[in-house]
């Protein structure tokens, strides 16, 4: 996320709250967090130095539920970071009616420098700063950059120790320890669901849109499958290595075997080498931006060629280049809504680490299309009847159930 990530997701509320008439106390209120945790995590490191991190949790707003959200590994990270991130999250969860509140986690470290035994222990350190503050019932992560399943397992591991087993504590776990058929997907599936439900209303389809992704983690990498397994032709995919680019549409599945293989796209020569960010203003239909915040800025906006932006990554748009865009005719997905589709299937994995009763795949996806489906009728409904973005339509919603439950659990 930018330097201003504080800023922008406090500069989208203000506005939220002021087209749902929010009293200056109830907006303070909703925008404060409940409780921002940092810790010290010192682990031994391969080479026998002592390795010294800082970890954050932010626990943003449980008026509708536990606290909800991903753990970062990344050297941005920050207090105002990661109280950015957990304050989307709140509005996030609302807005696809999922019954959580927002949270959100990270370690100030360069993860792709770590190894995984030193992963693993940071991972146990963090755990053992914030066990008490985090579980089934109150708050539970989930991975995002950097992080990964086997991350939610070292959690789930360390927890237990504290608490005894409960798989419930994190999402996003190996399907051998808890973890929901369709959990790796779903932020991609759900990128995929929104945008059909937006093609849908402006009469279109998807059958041979021309797609570009910036990142090609979890996120990027799965939108670029499940958009060609639809019709579309990805024609620029991009990860920290650079972009890539390919005027008839990428093999998706031999770019990310390739990307699997070398841990990154580097060296890829399944299409021509641009420059990373160019993938931002590349020729096409659709853009997903799908790595870092902050990225679409008041300098490229106005060079942005998509007519729809899926906003697969948090934060990715300056309040400024979102301005930029709307003034452009382009379709903003906003974050809050078009990555929802991961911490939905975490609530399935929830729902079924709580009830130890497991689903098929075909459950999962079917269910987040429908809530998918649902929270799309409402924002679509907010954006024509009060004539706002689909950005200001989905925080007037996330918002406005937040501030309801507030009011009825009473100060
Ligand atoms: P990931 O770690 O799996 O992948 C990150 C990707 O971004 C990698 O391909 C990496 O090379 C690339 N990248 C890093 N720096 C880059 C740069 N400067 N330019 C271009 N690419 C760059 O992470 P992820 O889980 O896919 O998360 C990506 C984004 O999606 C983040 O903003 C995250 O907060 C958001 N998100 C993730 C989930 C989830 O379920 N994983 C859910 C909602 C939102």
């Amino acid at each position: 996320m930018s330097k201003n990530a504080l800023d922008n997701a406090n500069y989208y509320f203000d506005h939220a709250a002021k087209i749902l008439g929010l009293s200056s106390d109830v907006a303070l209120q909703l925008k404060t967090p409940h409780r921002q945790v940092k810790v010290e995590c010192n682990i031994e490191m391969d080479d026998g130095k002592i390795g010294t991190y800082v970890g954050f949790r932010v626990q943003h707003d449980n008026a509708r539920g536990p606290f909800k959200g991903g753990l970062r590994y990344h050297y941005e990270v920050d207090d105002q970071e990661v109280t950015a991130l957990a304050q989307l999250m709140t509005w996030k969860t609302s807005v696809v009616g999922v019954p959580y509140g927002g949270g959100k986690g990270g370690i100030t470290c360069d993860a792709t420098k770590l190894s995984p035994g030193e992963t693993q222990r940071l991972t146990r350190k963090f755990v053992d700063g914030i066990y008490d503050v985090i579980g089934p019932t109150s708050d539970i992560p989930a991975p995002d950059m950097y992080t990964n399943s086997q991350t939610m397992a070292w959690i789930f591991d360390q927890y237990a120790k504290y608490h005894g087993y409960a798989p419930g504590v994190v999402t996003g776990k190996p399907i051998e320890l808890g973890g929901s058929l369709g959990r790796s997907s779903a932020t991609g599936r759900g990128c995929l669901y929104a945008c059909q439900n937006l093609l849908d209303v402006l009469g279109e389809s998807l059958e041979g849109k021309r797609v570009a992704v910036q990142g090609f983690g979890n996120v990027g990498g799965w939108a670029a499958k499940l958009f060609a397994e639809q019709g579309a032709k990805i024609v620029g995919i991009s990860d920290i290595s650079g972009g890539y680019v390919h005027p008839e549409g990428f093999d998706v599945d031999a770019a990310l075997e390739y990307s699997k293989a070398n841990r990154g796209l580097e060296g890829f020569s399944g299409g021509d080498k641009i420059d990373g960010e160019a993938i931002l203003v590349h020729d096409c239909d659709i853009l997903i931006p799908a790595a870092l915040g902050g990225v679409l800025t008041k300098e490229n906006a106005g060079d942005v060629a998509a007519k729809i932006i899926v906003e697969g990554a948090n934060g990715p748009t300056e309040p400024e280049a979102d301005e930029i865009l709307i003034k452009n005719g382009k379709y903003v997905i906003p974050d809050i809504y078009a990555n929802a589709g991961g911490v939905t299937v975490s609530y399935f994995e929830w729902a079924q680490n709580m009830q130890h009763f497991y689903w098929g795949e075909d459950k999962v996806n079917d269910e987040l299309r429908r809530i998918m489906a649902l929270a799309f009728d409402s924002l679509w409904h907010e954006t024509k009847s009060r004539d706002i973005s689909m950005r200001m339509a989905a925080y007037c919603v996330g918002v406005g159930r937040v501030s309801q439950a507030t009011a009825l659990r009473g100060v």
